[in-house]
């Protein structure tokens, strides 16, 4: 019998692309594991929108593994601590030769992946890949060899490295000769709670959604910021769970693999989504080197901050909270997050400046509301989007960059299509009242007063924040 190989599957849950799952049944027969650890995943403030979307996507891969005669051991246990133990267990028992899975960045992650490799590093060969970045975080440097903070020279160097090694993605497994029946699996425990309707979940979801974005993505710049349209991919919670890769998006967008010399570095600048996946990427990068200060939700710069906090600030955060900031827009885009799980990218750039920058509401308390609503939620993203609108974070927006929630609203929603759909009591107002409707209409809409006074709010962050 070919030596069994273990591919420990977490936040990968893809057949294709995946290069854990491709080296191993390139050395052996495969079997998979996923351990679930519900209370870490609570500590770590993850939405039950996107706990109960991952345990799905689960289910999907597992009947297709199991399809390729390949066994899906589904394993429970508190936190990250027992993993290790866990692990060693099956490695004992089924004569495991090789460990294999994808790296995880954020500080928890890398000390219990730290763990299971010390305890096992004489039980068993190891081997980690990154299947999460299109290109491998030591690769990018600048000429003083210093990480990058800033993303237009990361980006411009990001293509210079991504041109020259080309694009190949990981081969999913054949089918094996294993029987299943000499595994014991286990039932994966589904929770009700999965919004099937907005977010069917899968792999072979995620790569549906891909292919039916294709068309759109010439359009892509020109719809992006218009929150009433449908003009980005909404492939984030599908990234966030690794039911797609990064590499899999770009290879779509290039149409092809990428050989040295296909495309030239003009043609890849002028690529809009390209630099949407590329933030993903700088945000990643930013967490491996700056690991343990932004794991402890510490400032990626070293500068005093002066949020408020008391009352004032609970009040504000509670009617930021539950829509009832009395600013549509703002109100509109915390009721999609709270009702769909996910919020467009305009309106969490503009609903983070408004907690943070208007109501000097702690960039934290919005970073953590945040994942405990997105089905989306990924630490490096979330935390880097929030520290970019609180002005703390790599190349953050400057201090004095603070979005005005009504010009916003009367760009980007002018017609005021996306108000009214989750603020259906304001739809009988015109296109030029919905933005900012008077005292008289809020009254008769049974809709709240501004919690603040924008241009006096401005000008006391001007002065706070300096
Ligand atoms: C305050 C704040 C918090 C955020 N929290 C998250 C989060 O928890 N998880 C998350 O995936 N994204 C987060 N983002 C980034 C961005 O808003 C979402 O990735 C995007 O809205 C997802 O929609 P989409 O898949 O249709 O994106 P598209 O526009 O189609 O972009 C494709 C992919 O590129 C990546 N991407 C796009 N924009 C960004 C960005 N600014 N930063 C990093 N990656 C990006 C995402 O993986 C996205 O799925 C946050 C942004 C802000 C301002």
């Amino acid at each position: 019998m070919r030596p069994l190989q273990l591919v420990w599957l977490r936040q990968d849950l893809r057949i294709n692309d995946n290069p854990a799952l491709e080296q191993a049944s390139k050395q052996g027969l495969v079997v998979c594991l996923y351990i679930e650890t519900a209370k870490q995943h609570q500590a770590h403030d993850e939405s039950v929108a996107k706990q109960s979307f991952r345990l799905a996507c689960l289910q999907q891969l597992k009947s297709q593994l199991n399809q390729l005669n390949i066994p899906l051991i589904y394993r429970e246990t508190d936190d990250f601590k027992s993993v290790a133990g866990v692990i060693e267990k099956l490695v004992e028992q089924h004569s495991i030769a090789a460990l294999h899975f994808n790296r995880e960045y954020p500080l928890n992650e890398k000390q219990r992946d730290d763990e299971v490799c010390e305890l096992l590093k004489n039980k068993v060969s190891i081997q980690h890949y990154d299947g999460d970045l299109a290109l491998e975080p030591s690769q990018l440097k600048t000429l003083q060899g210093q990480s990058y903070r800033v993303f237009t020279p990361y980006k411009k160097a990001w293509i210079k490295q991504f041109l020259m090694q080309g694009l190949s993605l990981a081969r999913g497994p054949q089918t094996q000769k294993f029987d299943l029946s000499s595994v014991k699996q286990n039932d994966i425990a589904l929770m009700d709670k999965h919004r099937n309707d907005l977010w069917p979940a899968g792999d072979l979801e995620a790569l549906e959604r891909l292919d039916s974005f294709e068309k759109k993505i010439p359009s892509y710049g020109n719809h992006r910021d218009f929150p009433s349209i449908n003009g980005t991919s909404g492939l984030s919670p599908y990234l966030a769970v690794g039911a797609i890769s990064v590499k899999q998006c770009i290879a779509k967008l290039m149409k092809k693999n990428i050989q040295h010399g296909d495309f030239s570095e003009d043609d890849m600048l002028s690529h809009v989504w390209l630099s949407e996946l590329i933030w993903r990427e700088f945000y990643r990068q930013i967490l491996i080197d700056n690991c343990s200060t932004l794991s402890k939700h510490k400032p990626f710069k070293n500068k005093p901050e002066n949020w408020i906090y008391g009352e004032i600030a609970v009040q504000r955060f509670e009617a930021w909270k539950n829509a009832k900031t009395g600013f549509p827009l703002i109100d509109a885009a915390m009721l999609q997050l709270k009702k769909t799980g996910w919020m467009h990218n305009r309106l969490r750039m503009l609903s983070a400046m408004f907690l943070t920058k208007l109501c000097l509401v702690d960039w934290r308390w919005g970073e953590k509301y945040f994942m405990q609503q997105l089905i989306d939620g990924d630490f490096a993203s979330n935390n880097g989007g929030w520290q970019w609108c609180a002005s703390t974070g790599a190349d953050a927006a400057p201090y004095f960059r603070i979005m005005n929630p009504i010009t916003q609203s009367k760009k980007f929603d002018q017609e005021g299509l996306f108000i009214k759909r989750f603020l259906p009591s304001l739809a009988e107002l015109s296109p030029k009242e919905i933005h900012c409707p008077n005292a008289e209409q809020r009254q008769s809409c049974g809709y709240p007063q501004p919690i603040i006074d924008y241009p006096e709010a401005r000008k006391e962050a001007l002065r706070v924040l300096a």
